[in-house]
């Protein structure tokens, strides 16, 4: 630390993301990725695309994307917004729309981005604690200084739980709660959940985010977006263009465009995905773990047995890598990202083995 930092950097606790080892032949099962590779469509457009252009700029508005999500969704260009990662899309969020005299909400147990935006944008904020079995209670959000916050935000399914909550409750939070933004992150929408986006021509304060990192699996290509009133829509283009950030490259823009456009293939590896966790689930349970029904491609799961953290370094030494944290009341679990059949029995065989 130098006496040339800013009082808010020296005070920051930087989000750690999850390894990318250097080391192949590991079986990674720690960040959430797809094991699918992306839609062949999406190859081959970036393959195709005109790198004759790539001394000129993106286009700054990315319309051509914004166009597909739009037609998509059944909403227009300008209910959209679009960012390298929904990270760079929630960092705007967090700026444009979160930032106000009243302190915003979020669980206490979620995406651990969340405090890092608030602290380093000075942002007032107040934890919600998850119920006993670790579900979102919208009644506490309601509750909470008299129902008065300067927004609220979870990613529904929830991380590192991967537990959903119906629309029927995101639908209670939106009527009661009509003066701050409600923000759904929905990066783990395609594992079985309902997404909110229906509800947006319905309630001018919810925005709903996405990316292309995970059912996509294009994390490489770094494409998120948000989906909201146009209103919302335009303080995120405020705040992105006082960075002057282009948001889209031209070879991400071609390999997105026609990854949104081949739906049937996210489908089929999101179904695959699904399976595999299912089957994965009934396998650590009959090991004797206890796992939270999952609707995500990840599974949180705790023995009552064994310790997380020298499971997680037992299973490192076989060379097989998932997710511990180091935090209170999950320091017992394990977040495990749903691989290939063949990764998840290898997976199995290693707890056996470790058991
Ligand atoms: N939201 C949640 C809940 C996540 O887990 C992640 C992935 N770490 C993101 C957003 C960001 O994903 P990306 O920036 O790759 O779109």
């Amino acid at each position: 630390m130098s006496r040339f930092w800013s009082k808010t950097v020296k005070e920051l606790t930087p989000y750690v993301p999850g390894e990318q080892p250097k080391l192949s032949q590991l079986i990674k099962l720690n960040t959430n990725e797809s094991p699918y590779g992306p839609s062949p469509k999406a190859l081959a457009a970036i393959a195709a695309a005109n790198t004759e252009t790539l001394r000129l700029y993106p286009d700054p508005n990315s319309d051509a994307l914004k166009q597909s999500i739009a037609k998509l969704h059944g909403l227009t260009a300008n209910q959209v917004f679009v960012g390298n990662g929904s990270d760079e899309v929630l960092a705007h969020v967090f700026l444009g729309l979160l930032k106000h005299e009243d302190p915003i909400l979020f669980p206490d147990i979620t995406y651990s981005f969340y405090p890092v935006y608030c602290k380093l944008y000075s942002i007032a904020l107040d934890n919600i604690p998850l119920s006993d079995d670790f579900s979102i209670s919208v009644t506490d959000y309601l509750k909470k200084n008299n129902g008065r916050n300067g927004g609220i935000i979870f990613p529904n399914p929830n991380a590192p739980t991967g537990k959903a909550l119906p629309l029927k409750d995101i639908e209670t939070l939106l009527q009661s709660n009509k003066d701050s933004v409600v923000v759904i992150d929905e990066a783990y929408v395609d594992f079985g959940t309902s997404s909110a986006v229906s509800l947006i021509k319905q309630y001018n304060n919810l925005l709903v985010t996405h990316t292309l990192s995970k059912s996509y699996a294009l994390a490489g290509l770094r494409v998120g977006y948000a989906v909201g009133h146009p209103d919302l829509i335009e303080a995120l283009e405020r705040v992105k263009n006082s960075f002057n950030s282009y948001p889209i490259d031209k070879l991400a823009m071609a390999g997105a465009m026609a990854a949104i456009e081949d739906q049937d293939y996210l489908k089929k590896i999101s179904q695959a995905v699904i399976k595999t966790r299912e089957n994965l689930i009934q396998s650590l349970n009959t090991l004797g773990f206890e796992t939270i029904p999952s609707s995500a491609n990840f599974i949180f799961t705790k023995h009552p047995k064994h310790d997380a953290a020298k499971l997680s370094a037992a299973l490192r030494e076989k060379h097989i890598i998932v997710r511990h944290f180091k935090l209170p009341r999950i320091d017992q679990h394990l977040r495990i990202t749903i691989g290939t059949d063949q990764q998840c029995d290898a997976l199995v065989k290693a707890i056996k083995e470790i058991l």
